[in-house]
């Protein structure tokens, strides 16, 4: 903690968008010592105006994402657990409704489902208890002029707000109104692709057990997968005993069965007729009726930062397709990697209160803006090291739907899954893999580790926070080149000896 003192001024930090990532980032500034306001265009997760449009998806909060929440709050990091469901593996479902299991790890390691407005409902919690935090809903943040530090709000009743910062996060999720202003002060490299994959949602709601209980209808441990090529199915356990399920397809598949939806319930009926029990025949045709379908959009940019002055966090500066379960996950690891590098570079959230409000002892002055070089340069390493692990995650994620939607029920995969555990095994096995020690330790070290041995690209991903993206994902690259090479030289050696026999069998 760093005490106020008449002749020292805490620095004033504006977060834009409250969702989980602005939250980590708010309390991860606050814990600093900076003086944080977050404002949010949305009411507050308590606000009866905000259920009308809020759909309830639960997603898969994993290591990284706890390392990054502990790395803030320990006390927060246990109540997420708590509130979660433990999925040690895949079920997969075939069409004949028979169900196989898939570890997700050699040493049983879970990932976790859990509800979206949970998440928010505790960071929120949380926010309010920090007495370094004001928190500003209903403020929908319209233009940016970062040179000056001023933001432009524009509240509930239309009123413009004009605010003040010495630095600011931009948190503000996919369609971030931060990053357009960013790019009018950088020359950021920009993109941006819409998938052809759309996602629908419907819900499996709670069964009786034998005794009349309320049960679970699937085993909730598992994320529930119907892999059917070119589109599929999916279901998470919630703590009520219900399941939410997304039907992801094509966007033109999904409109043609919303538009009509008798014909959807025969569709589903054709490729996942085990769901339809689960779910009801009224309850999917009112899903196709009234249920939205969302796009899913990919977003690259770079820098992330402007000077000592912004920088953009989670979905804002790198949306993804959700087939890995990272997007959240990778947005909490960005505020635990700045933090790192804030703390690293030493830079100061308090300072003398003699200087004047944008003017500091070794700031430097460049085309008459005052530059906190600190910041400044801080910023640009986070740029600079950031940027390679959210192509990468980006890129694997994408590549993750092709398996999550057919490979996981090919022979291939399943060969090429239980060479790549056996390898795993035979260089962890005895020792016990590092990642359960890792993930205890409450400050996780700085994702760059290098590690030696055989590990699952699963594994590295979802259970080892202390390995970057970028460094995993070359590993995997690696590892992958042996296996196909030790696939088809026993193939090869296979075929010859096949050949060999039959030669020998003739003469
Ligand atoms: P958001 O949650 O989008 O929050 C942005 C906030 O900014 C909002 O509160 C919004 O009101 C506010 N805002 C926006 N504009 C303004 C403005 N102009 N002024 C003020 N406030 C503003 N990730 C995982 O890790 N695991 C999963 O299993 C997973 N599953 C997913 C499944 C689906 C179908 C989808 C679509 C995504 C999934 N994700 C998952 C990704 C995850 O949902 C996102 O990565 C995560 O929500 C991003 O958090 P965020 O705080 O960056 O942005």
């Amino acid at each position: 903690d760093i005490p106020i003192e008449s002749e020292t001024r805490r620095r004033k930090a504006v977060v834009v968008g409250g969702g989980p990532v602005g939250c980590l980032a708010a309390l991860s500034l606050a814990k600093q010592g900076w003086d944080v306001h977050l404002y949010d265009g949305r009411p507050d997760a308590n606000s009866p105006k905000l259920k009308e449009g809020l759909r309830s998806v639960n997603l898969a909060i994993s290591a990284r994402g706890f390392a990054a929440v502990r790395a803030v709050d320990p006390a927060m990091a246990d109540v997420f657990l708590q509130d979660t469901i433990p999925m040690k593996g895949r079920m997969i479902h075939s069409r004949a409704g028979v169900q196989q299991p898939q570890a997700y790890d050699i040493l049983g390691q879970s990932i976790n489902a859990v509800d979206r407005g949970l998440i928010n409902k505790t960071f929120q919690a949380a926010l309010r208890k920090s007495d370094r935090i004001q928190v500003f809903y209903e403020h929908k943040l319209t233009q940016a002029e970062f040179d000056e530090r001023v933001l432009t709000f524009v509240d509930a009743f239309g009123k413009e707000v004009l605010v003040g910062f010495d630095f600011c996060v931009g948190a503000d999720g996919s369609y971030s109104n931060v990053r357009r202003q960013l790019m009018r002060v950088v020359r950021m490299d920009y993109s941006q692709f819409y998938i052809p994959h759309e996602y629908m949602e419907f819900k499996i709601p709670a069964g009786l057990d034998t005794e009349g209980n309320v049960a679970f209808k699937l085993d909730p441990n598992y994320l529930h997968i119907w892999p059917r090529k070119s589109f599929m199915f999916i279901a998470l356990a919630n703590k009520d005993k219900s399941f939410t399920c997304s039907l992801f397809a094509t966007g033109q598949e999904l409109q043609e069965l919303k538009d009509r939806p008798s014909t959807g319930l025969d569709w589903v009926k054709a490729h996942f007729p085990d769901v339809v029990p689960l779910i009801g025949e009224s309850a999917i045709l009112d899903s196709f009726r009234n249920n939205p379908k969302s796009p899913l959009i990919a977003i690259k940019a770079n820098p992330y930062h402007y000077k000592d002055r912004v920088v953009i966090l989670g979905d804002a500066a790198h949306s993804m397709v959700p087939f890995f379960g990272q997007g959240l996950n990778c947005g909490l690891e960005d505020v635990r990697v700045l933090d790192i590098i804030l703390r690293e570079e030493g830079v100061e959230a308090v300072r003398p209160s003699s200087s004047s409000s944008d003017s500091y002892p070794g700031d430097t002055k460049r085309n008459s803006v005052v530059v906190d070089s600190k910041l400044a340069s801080a910023l640009r390493r986070y740029t600079e090291t950031r940027h390679d692990d959210l192509l990468a995650i980006s890129d694997l994620s994408l590549a993750n739907l092709v398996e999550m939607q057919h490979s996981v029920a090919t022979p291939t995969y399943l060969v090429h899954r239980a060479l790549d555990n056996v390898l795993a095994y035979l260089t962890w096995g005895w020792q016990g893999a590092p990642a359960a020690a890792i993930q205890q330790l409450s400050e996780v070290p700085f994702p760059s580790a290098s590690p030696t041995g055989w590990l699952p690209l699963y594994t590295m991903v979802t259970f080892r926070p202390d390995i970057s993206y970028s460094t995993l994902k070359r590993k995997a690259e690696r590892q992958d080149r042996i296996l196909q090479w030790g696939m088809s030289t026993a193939a090869i050696l296979g075929l010859i000896g096949y050949a060999g026999l039959k030669w020998t069998a003739k003469r």
